[in-house]
């Protein structure tokens, strides 16, 4: 249990929007280029695949592998002193190489033991503490930490 935090208030633009709306329903949908079919993540006005400008969000199996973590001790936003210390990480979606995306542990710490790279992860939708905004994060898959 952490103290109460105060996590940045996501601001969806024209381009995110439909990242947040997806995640708004407990969905991880991710942009997609439908000229040439790249995936990218965070949103961006163009394809960095093809420059095109035709994208879309398209849901994803919020499968992905575990390339990084740290534990953070000390805090540099002050809104988020009450979840110190706590863990980020970085996961590859299964869909694309180089698709990544970050995540924390916070309210979740007890996961970050078991942490190994290149482990399955997979996206979850904790219900946020007080007034804090839904996010998608990622966790160890079931079946990784048998
Ligand atoms: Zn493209």
């Amino acid at each position: 249990m952490t103290d109460e935090i105060a996590r940045p208030r996501p601001r969806p633009d024209a381009v995110s929007e439909g990242f947040w709306n997806a995640v708004g329903q407990g969905v991880l949908a991710i942009q997609r280029c439908t000229q040439c079919g790249n995936y990218q993540h965070p949103p961006r006005p163009v394809c960095c695949g093809c420059g095109g400008g035709e994208l879309s969000y398209e849901r994803v199996s919020g499968d992905a592998t575990l390339v990084s973590w740290t534990t953070t001790h000390h805090n540099v936003v002050p809104a988020m002193a009450g979840a110190l210390p706590f863990t980020c990480l970085v996961v590859e979606l299964a869909e694309q190489r180089g698709l990544y995306m970050m995540s924390d542990l916070i309210g979740r710490t007890s996961l970050a033991g078991a942490l190994r790279l290149g482990m399955p992860m997979r996206v979850v939708f904790p219900e946020p503490e007080a007034d804090n905004p839904r996010l998608p994060q990622f966790a160890p898959a079931p079946e990784a930490v048998r």
